[in-house]
């Protein structure tokens, strides 16, 4: 027997259109590419949102094909993750900081019709406008005031001239939920980058658990500033969570630093924002500097990489911020795990209280998770056996875009590549991840790049790099090199062989040679052991 309940496809443009009805003059404040400070609506960037669905239609752009964005946080951005998505089509945020080589690969692998991108990112337009395969039109999300006279992209159109030639009536289509809205791709430990395509249903899910008091805990009275980037896993969410709930969104475009992201803080009332740890230790340098004080921010959520227990310390001891540590991955819409309190926790003493903030929290409704051993069987859930940490849910990978890599599962279960502790109440730590890649200010380094350009070196026989701790990034590279018998060469020649193959800031900030790389079994390095040896190598940039 089936209920008798309307069948309604959970579809994103739902979203937008909920906003506009129900919560139409709140707010979306954006730091412009242009400068200015600009202030719209959920109204008037939903009647936009028609507009640009229009202007896609108009360009060629189908159900089913893919819509590139190069862009900051900003109102315009969030208009597209409407617009494309909830006309068929499907977002693709490309990660700007990536090598042009790799956003043309990334943008074929897609097959993307049509590139949109902030004027930041015109020199790296220019780079690849001519090398990628598919794309059809280049869309500068500015008006024409701002658009130089000679831009060098050829077929380069405007995005206010397109949003001015449409009007807004538009009734967003209806389809299957699981239809996919939007791509993004990760930098994985091999290879070469691998596609996360969501589709609308997992997107509402994940919204829905994100949003919840054990989540990012945001409503309509909240004033929400993701510093975390729109091109990564899609702000965390946030750009959903916001028109769901009605919060009012508050963009920090390209002013990352901590000064304009305190003035954005104050001139808004911001009361929750999210990020990674080296962004909020930019904002705390900052405002600890100045002798500041926030005045409205009351919840930050840290994830990416792990949160020190001594920022959680501070946000809460010298400015009232209570810390959500999340976790979660690009294939997991992200969120998996928040740190918040159970009722038992309320009577315990402030060091214990800081002890639960430190984990990585417990799962949200919908993520499932359990570690297991070397031989796959379930590890206790009592805080002391670590393993390896394994997901599923509604809004989890099943297989990678075109099937890249295989099959990712086991028995059903997606395998996280993190090693992870969990204690009898459910919370969870990392302990370590089985991945060799380096995060350097909450962004992937893929190691075995800069290791095969450092094997291309004729005087190297064997390069490993691993992550050498960093003050201000976390994390940098560090090359360990066996030299070839005979050959010489210098860690200066080496740090020079990799100008022009790779972005600037995925270079190693240091070189060490060393006699023998420990090999496992099978032959592979063994970089744990390479890690271990090198734990307190100073690097000349810290
Ligand atoms: P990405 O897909 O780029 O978002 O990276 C996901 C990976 O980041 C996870 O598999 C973890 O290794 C790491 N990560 C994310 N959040 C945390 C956290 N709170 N603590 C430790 N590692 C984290």
């Amino acid at each position: 027997m089936f209920g008798q309940m309307m069948q309604q496809p959970l579809l994103i443009s739902s979203l937008i259109v909920h906003a506009e009805r129900h919560h139409g003059d709140r707010e979306i404040v954006s730091r412009r590419v242009e400068g200015d400070i600009h202030r719209t609506t959920y109204k008037e960037v939903a009647s936009r949102s028609r507009r640009m669905a229009k202007a896609l239609a108009a360009l060629g752009v189908k159900p089913g094909d893919r819509v590139a964005t190069l862009a900051w946080n900003g109102y315009r951005h969030m208009e597209l993750y409407f617009a494309v998505s909830g006309s068929g089509a499907v977002l693709h945020t490309v990660n700007p900081r990536l090598h042009p080589d790799q956003i043309t690969y990334i943008a074929d692998h897609a097959e993307d019709q049509v590139l949109f991108f902030d004027m930041t990112f015109l020199p790296l337009i220019q780079a690849i406008a001519g090398r990628t395969k598919t794309i059809r039109h280049f869309v500068a999300m500015t008006d024409r005031a701002h658009l130089p006279a000679d831009a060098k992209v050829p077929g380069l159109l405007c995005y206010e001239d397109l949003v001015d030639a449409q009007d807004d009536r538009y009734d967003w289509p209806s389809f299957d939920e699981n239809t996919a809205s939007s791509l993004c791709y990760t930098s994985g430990t091999t290879g070469n980058p691998k596609g996360v395509l969501y589709s609308h249903r997992s997107t509402m899910l994940h919204t829905m658990s994100a949003a919840l008091p054990d989540g990012l805990d945001c409503s309509a009275a909240d004033v929400v500033l993701p510093v975390v980037p729109m091109f990564h896993v899609n702000a965390w969410g946030i750009v959903y969570v916001g028109p769901m709930t009605g919060a009012k969104l508050v963009f920090p475009g390209a002013g990352l630093d901590g000064k304009s992201l305190y003035e954005l803080f104050e001139a808004e009332g911001v009361t929750l924002s999210a990020g990674v740890p080296t962004v909020w230790q930019g904002l705390l340098g900052y405002v600890e500097a100045n002798g500041l004080k926030f005045s409205t921010m009351r919840r930050s959520a840290i994830g990416g990489s792990a949160c020190p227990p001594a920022m959680i310390r501070k946000f809460l001891n010298d400015y009232g911020v209570q810390v959500i540590h999340a976790w979660g991955m690009t294939e997991m819409s992200p969120i998996g795990t928040a740190a918040s309190f159970k009722a038992k926790h309320a009577a315990m003493g402030q060091e214990d209280r800081f002890a639960v903030m430190a984990t990585q929290g417990r799962a949200v409704f919908g993520v499932d998770m359990k570690i297991v051993g070397e031989d796959g069987r379930d590890l206790p859930w009592d805080g002391e056996a670590s393993g390896d940490l394994l997901v599923r849910g509604p809004w989890i990978i099943s297989s990678y875009f075109k099937n890249e890599g295989g099959d990712p599962l086991k028995d059903g279960w997606f395998p996280t590549g993190d090693v992870a502790k969990i204690n009898a109440d459910g919370y969870m730590i990392i302990t370590d991840r089985s991945k060799d890649v380096i995060k350097s200010g909450g962004e992937w380094i893929g190691s075995i790049d800069l290791e095969n350009i450092a094997m291309a070196h004729p005087a190297v026989a064997m390069a490993a790099c691993i992550a050498a701790r960093h003050p201000k990034w976390d994390e940098r590279p560090l090359l360990v090199v066996v030299k070839k018998p005979g050959a010489e060469v210098t860690r200066e020649e080496l740090i020079a062989f990799y100008d022009g193959k790779i972005a600037k800031w995925w270079t190693p900030d240091d070189v060490v040679f060393v006699d023998a790389i420990p090999l496992g079994a099978t032959g592979k390095m063994q970089k744990i052991k390479l890690r271990e040896q090198f734990k307190e190598h100073q690097l000349p940039s810290a």
